[in-house]
Formats: structure tokens, sequence, C-alpha cells
């Protein structure tokens, strides 16, 4: 073996042994995340912060130590990466991102910010539940404050808002949202109204009553089986705001809520958390101890959830097959109720103050008012003391609502807690990349539909695993959604399928 060649193993042994070792902090600091909001007593919460402020420290020290940039320097030499694999030539990509990011910012900084936003997402729960925006505020100024001297210090692209969605949704900007975002509103806000003026309205009563918390956690268990969810390497837990974590592909626990006055909470929200759950247990497992392993982005993340949740948990066919397993659970509160009724009856259209609870439609209005107010913080310089009257203001203009507290308004999301401005429109790119992701799988499936009304998901889950799951982080959103569409990301397909779903269930001609 020459010299160099010698040299270049090293560096890549040692590169890949470090890169292992922050992996392996990040999934610890995601069980102590997990055990936080999954039932870790209220009273431990301050010293567990600093202890999570600890770990974050180290990563973050490690990450941006000079060993990690004379490394990525070696491995950056021409002809470094000769006779590298594929995995080891993107794991040096992404790491000098991350590493070129992080390094503009101050490790006391850094510190000072966990340690906020880790107090601070428990602060939201208590302000939450008692609707207490003043309560919340001084943590949220804070939060803002630390976002807009990061964006200061990662310097501006395009507009100051840029900077954060780059974190969510790698290349995407404000203005292509703009324009995303108008052509949603085009076609779906007057589809809303026709249904409100015009519509036929399902009947929904049977969604309303006394539905026992065990029984719907045996039905979230079982529908979690249907869909493959690998529980020798995943648990279902009760959570506030229901989230899925992926520690490795051995390890991805999702959590739901129970709420005994409405079914549909729990049904549709397990189904969600467990469309991202299959997307992280079924990344090729080489990717696993490296940051390759997991979504490529919060938005073709949240196409899999809402894909599932969506596309297929609240489709006919579904509920052809499982109405029957759930009226085995609550058979006085279904009964005379047929697949029909109660799939018409699981998309009704409401305008609603509650994100979570949204139908499809009016879903992507909600996302729409997060988005220009997290533009107007960044791009506008909004004072937060401002956020609840500019909350209201907006549910008034775009759905004809006002919320009667925070709790039901500005509190009722966890992302700005923790520090997630930008994550939001994923929800919305999550939509429109579901709508052609399913549309290319219709075509190349065409016993779909057929095999969802038999109960058989696991096609479905075998193709989604083939063109998007496996990849983890080895492709960018752009690249998934060409490679499986051969075309960038559109907007019409999840417009076509609302107008196609909607219409028939409000039989409008
Ligand atoms: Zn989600």
């Amino acid at each position: 073996m020459s010299e160099n060649a010698a040299a270049k193993e090293s560096a890549i042994e040692r590169f890949r042994a470090l890169t292992t070792q922050i992996k392996s902090y990040e999934e610890l600091l995601g069980v102590v995340y997990w055990d936080m909001r999954t039932g870790a007593p209220r009273k431990g919460i301050a010293q567990r912060s600093e202890a999570v402020g600890a770990l974050s420290s180290e990563m973050f020290r490690l990450s941006t130590s000079s060993e990690m940039g004379e490394l990525l320097d070696a491995l950056s030499e021409p002809g470094a990466q000769d006779g590298l694999t594929a995995i080891d030539r993107k794991l040096i990509q992404e790491t000098r991102k991350d590493y070129e990011r992080n390094l503009k910012i101050p490790p006391e900084l850094y510190r000072e910010y966990v340690v906020l936003t880790s107090q601070a997402e428990t602060a939201w729960e208590e302000a939450k539940a008692k609707s207490d925006f003043q309560g919340f505020l001084p943590y949220l100024k804070q939060i803002v404050d630390y976002n807009r001297r990061f964006i200061e210090l990662w310097g501006v692209k395009g507009t100051p808002y840029d900077t954060l969605l780059d974190m969510y949704e790698p290349g995407t900007t404000t203005a292509e949202l703009d324009r995303l975002f108008g052509e949603l509103r085009k076609r779906l806000v007057p589809l809303a109204e026709e249904i409100a003026k015009r519509g036929d309205k399902p009947d929904t009563s049977f969604l309303q009553g006394k539905f026992d918390k065990e029984a719907q956690k045996r039905f979230s268990l079982y529908t979690l089986g249907q869909m493959g969810y690998d529980f020798e390497a995943g648990r279902l837990d009760e959570s506030v705001h229901p989230f899925a974590t992926g520690l490795s592909t051995g390890d991805v626990r999702i959590t739901t809520r129970y709420l005994e006055d409405d079914l549909t909470s729990a049904l549709f929200g397990t189904i969600h958390e467990c469309g991202h759950a299959l997307y992280e247990q079924n990344v090729d497992p080489a990717l696993n101890g490296t940051p390759l392993c997991g979504g490529t982005s919060m938005g073709i993340h949240e196409s899999q959830s809402r894909l599932w949740e969506n596309m297929v948990g609240r489709s006919r066919g579904f509920w052809r097959r499982y109405l029957p397993e759930l009226k085995k659970e609550f058979p006085a509160q279904l009964e005379g109720v047929d697949a029909d009724a109660f799939y018409r009856g699981s998309n009704v259209v409401e305008p609603s103050l509650i994100r979570i609870e949204a139908d499809e439609l009016t879903y992507n209005i909600h996302i729409m008012i997060r988005y220009e107010i997290e533009k107007m913080l960044f791009n506008e310089n909004l004072d937060p003391e401002r956020l609840e009257e500019a909350w209201n203001a907006k549910y008034k203009e775009a759905l004809g609502i006002e919320p009667s507290n925070a709790g039901e308004g500005v509190l009722q999301d966890v992302h700005w807690s923790g520090g997630m401005f930008g994550y939001f429109p994923s929800y919305s790119l999550g939509n429109m990349y579901a709508a052609q992701i399913i549309h290319t799988a219709e075509k190349e499936m065409p016993s779909l539909a057929d095999d969802i009304e038999a109960g058989r998901l696991l096609p479905l889950k075998q193709w989604l695993t083939e063109k998007v799951y496996r990849h983890g982080k080895m492709l960018e959103p752009g690249e998934i959604i060409e490679r499986i569409t051969g075309e960038p990301l559109q907007s019409t397909y999840l417009c076509d399928y609302l107008e196609k779903k909607y219409k028939e269930i409000y039989r409008l001609g």
C-alpha cells in the first residue's frame, strides 16, 4: 500500500468513527426527548434540560472540531474520494454542509439555545393547557431572537425566512412557496366555499359520543399491524402532541392521542405517525449509524404520513375492509353505519380551529396561515407580542372563524416552542408530494385500489420502500420526486385529487 493510500484510509476511517460517535449521541438524545414527551416527571425537567444541553453541546463541539475540519479537507482533496462508496461520498457532502453551517454559530450561544428550547416545550405544554399566551410569550420572544441572530450568522440567501426553510426542505424558497400556495389557494378556497354553500353535508353524528380509550388503543395497535409496522422495532405510547421518533431502523417509536369524545383523533393520528415510522423502519440498514439514516426532508417525511393517513386511511376502500373491525370495538356507537357513510362522515369539510384535526381540504389553509405568520416574523420583523392578534385575524379572514382562547389558537402547535420555524410548509409540501406519488403508484400498480379494499396494504408499503424509504438521505427531495414521477413537484396533482374526492362526497356536479 502506498503512503498516500494509507493516509486516505486512515482519514476515511477516522471520519467514519467521528460521524458514528456524533450519531450515537444523537440517538441517546432522541431517547431523552422521547422520555421527556411521554411521561418524564415534571419536576425533573429543568435538570434534565441541563443534561440535554450538555450532550447537545458535546455533539456540536465534535461536529465543529478542528479534527472534523481537517478530515473534511483531507477527504475533499483531488482524488481523495476515488474508490470510496456512494455512502461515504454522500456522508462527506452532508457532513460538510452541517460543519459549515454550525461553524458560524458560537458554541455558547448554541448551548443557551438548546437549554432554552428544551425548557420551552414544557412551558408551552403548561401554557397551552391554561390558554395562557402571556405565560409562554417570554420563551417565544427569546426563541425568535435567537433564530434572528442565527439567520444573520448563517447569512441571508434570498429572504431571511429562506434561510430557515432550507433546513427542513433543502432548496425550497419563499418565492417557490408563494407560487405553490398561490396555486392551492386559487383552486382550493373556491372548492371549500362551494362545499359550504351547496354541498350535501355528510352525517357525522356517529363520530361523536363516548369511545373507551382502551378500545381505541386496541384498534390503533391492530391498524399498525395491518400497515406492516414492526413492533419489534418500535412501540406505541400516548402524548399530548403525537409524534414519531426514529432512533435507528431497529427502534422507531410513535405516539398517539386518545380522546374519549372523538374517535377520529387517535384513528387517523395513529395512521399518520405510522406513515412516518414505516419510512424510518425501512431505510436501508447499511445507513444505520450514519446521519444518512432517516427521512431526506420534512416535506418527503410528511408526504409519507399524509399518504397513509389520507389517501389510504381516509379512502372508501379502506373502510369497506376495516369498518367491520372497528365495529367490533364500538358496536353500539357504530350501529347501522355502513362503509359509505363512515367514509363520507370521516371526510367532512368544515372550517375548524385546530390544524391536527382539520380535514384534508382546509388543512392546507391552516398551513398557509402559519407560513404567512412566520414570513411576517422573520421577513417583516413582527413583534412576537402581536402573534396572537395576527393569528386570530388570519383565521377570521381565511376561514371565517376566530379562536376564543390561545389554547385553540396560537398556542396549539408544539413547533415554535422547539424553535422549528420554517417547518410548517413541509405539511403542505407533503400533501403535494403525496398526491403526485400516489398518482404514479396507481399507474404502476393497477390493483392498488383492490388491494386496499381487500386489506392488502403490504404491496403499497413494499412499493414505497423501493421508491422512497430505503434511500434514506442518499437522495435529495427533488431527486426522489423526479425519479418516481418523472417531473418536479406540481400543485395540480393535489388539487385534482381533492376536487375529484370532494365533489363526489358532497355530490357537486
Ligand atoms: Zn407528521
